[in-house]
């Protein structure tokens, strides 16, 4: 086998066929003038616009895609629906009565309690980080409205997400079981535009739901230096979101059929769903975009080895839902890997990967299609992010196509991801690597596995 992949890897070098009718050089340029990943995040953002995971929106969205993935000329085109909660979003505001009355740009978070319909007054506690609220004793934050501030910079990588996410995340638990009536955080973003960047936060066991909201980056500031005045500072916050109960969500999913069907199947994927403040244009319509063109464009050039499967997961921002509804579904099936598009639609300059190491030589044909627009090959420990991540944690090999983040976090979960955020040529490049991606493993015979499962989720 290593022999084989060695002399497979070294064919693709000396000369890009690697099976009948792929050239992944070709199709790879030829997809850097891609326009279905356009239309498609265009369609999704404009014809659907929001899709709250749960919401008659989201259901909409199931079949449209249904409906254009049939269109492309994908088969097997079907949603797989599944039930959950659902949280909607009611009237938010706030502002600051004593001592600098004035109002607060803000957002709730998801699944945040309720204030009554009046609101609620209550004095600010303010803490620097998520650390420092940890810390803090009862007595500092009952009966308090926390505020916790932190200092999340740009990364290329998106990694400060991670580091700083635990404010959103853990935050609302902390403070509620600590007393706190309501907390306000620093939103999770970069920019500093008036816009609230919400996202979901889970109520941990023993921790009662407080009403729970995001301030814009200009807000958190202007709110930080008014209790620096070092006078007592009382926010009125009004917070009026619903638990509507069951509802139904799914995952839609289409394939190209390979010439071997016991050969496994190779799943791009993306999410469907989006937060309700803007149209979810980077977050992830863009994603869908991608990985359906990527498809697209190995299915015309011809019938590949293995099946290619697309998948557009179902309420991914509430909780991976979509993610794991597949994993549970599907775990029996044959998986040559997993690969999912959702950071955006900048441009893509890092891979990743985790296979077997025999199977190295497969990753190495990879990264040589991947170097002439950009792409350097990292390092084989990736772990598959968001829907794919349930599966993966399993023990399936996946390939990761990092894009850019760097402006990623100015427009996450805010009201300004919408459609003109996304640069075209960007977003082609995206195709161009992903259809190099399929073509040159959806191709070979080489297994990618058996690899450790790395647990989670
Ligand atoms: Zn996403
Ligand atoms: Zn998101």
């Amino acid at each position: 086998m290593r022999l084989f992949a060695t002399l497979l890897a070294g064919s693709l070098l000396a000369a890009p066929a690697l099976s009948q009718n792929f050239d992944v050089a070709a199709l790879r340029d030829a997809a850097l003038k891609d326009d279905v990943a356009w239309d498609i995040t265009e369609g999704l953002t404009t014809e659907i616009g929001p899709r709250l995971a749960g919401t008659e929106a989201e259901a909409r969205a199931r079949a449209w895609s249904v409906a254009r993935l049939k269109a492309l000329g994908f088969a097997n085109a079907r949603i797989e629906p599944f039930d959950m909660p659902v949280w909607v979003r009611g009237e938010e505001k706030a502002e600051i009565l004593s001592p600098f009355p004035q109002k607060l740009v803000l957002a709730a978070l998801g699944n945040s309690g309720a204030t009554p319909d009046d609101g609620i007054t209550a004095e600010i506690a303010m803490f620097p980080s998520l650390a420092a609220l940890e810390a803090a004793d009862r007595a500092q934050v009952q009966g308090k409205i926390v505020f916790v501030d932190h200092a999340m910079g740009r990364t290329q990588d998106g990694s400060s997400y991670g580091a700083f996410g635990g404010a959103r995340r853990k935050g609302p638990s902390i403070a509620s079981k600590k007393g706190a009536v309501a907390i306000v955080i620093r939103s999770i973003g970069t920019d500093f535009h008036r816009n609230p960047h919400t996202g979901v936060q889970s109520w941990e066991d023993g921790a009662s739901p407080i009403p729970a909201a995001a301030l814009s980056l200009p807000d958190a500031e202007q709110l930080n230096r008014i209790i620096a005045r070092g006078k007592p500072v009382t926010m009125k916050l009004t917070l009026t979101p619903r638990n509507i109960g069951t509802r139904q969500s799914g995952n839609v999913m289409a394939e190209v059929p390979g010439r071997d069907p016991s050969a496994g199947i190779v799943l791009v994927g993306c999410h469907l769903d989006s937060w309700d403040l803007g149209t979810g244009a980077i977050d992830d319509a863009a994603g869908c975009g991608i990985v359906a063109a990527a498809a697209k464009r190995v299915m015309d050039a011809g019938k590949p080895l293995r099946t290619i499967r697309v998948v557009w997961f179902g309420a991914e921002e509430v909780g991976l839902r979509g993610g794991i509804a597949y994993r549970d579904a599907h775990l029996q099936e044959k998986h040559v890997v997993l690969a999912e598009s959702d950071f955006g639609a900048d441009r893509i300059y890092k891979f990743d990967s985790y296979v077997n190491p025999a199977a190295l030589p497969v990753i190495d044909a990879l990264a040589t299609a991947l170097a002439p627009i950009g792409i350097a090959r990292g390092h084989n420990q990736a772990r598959g992010g968001s829907d794919i991540g349930p599966l993966a944690a399993t023990g399936v090999p996946v390939v990761s196509l990092s894009q850019d983040g760097t402006r990623y976090f100015d427009l996450h979960h805010t009201p300004d991801d919408t459609l003109d955020k996304v640069d075209r040529a960007q977003l082609a490049q995206n195709v161009a690597a992903w259809t190099a991606m399929i073509a040159t493993i959806a191709n070979s015979p080489v297994e990618l596995g058996p690899v450790a499962p790395t647990g989670g989720k």
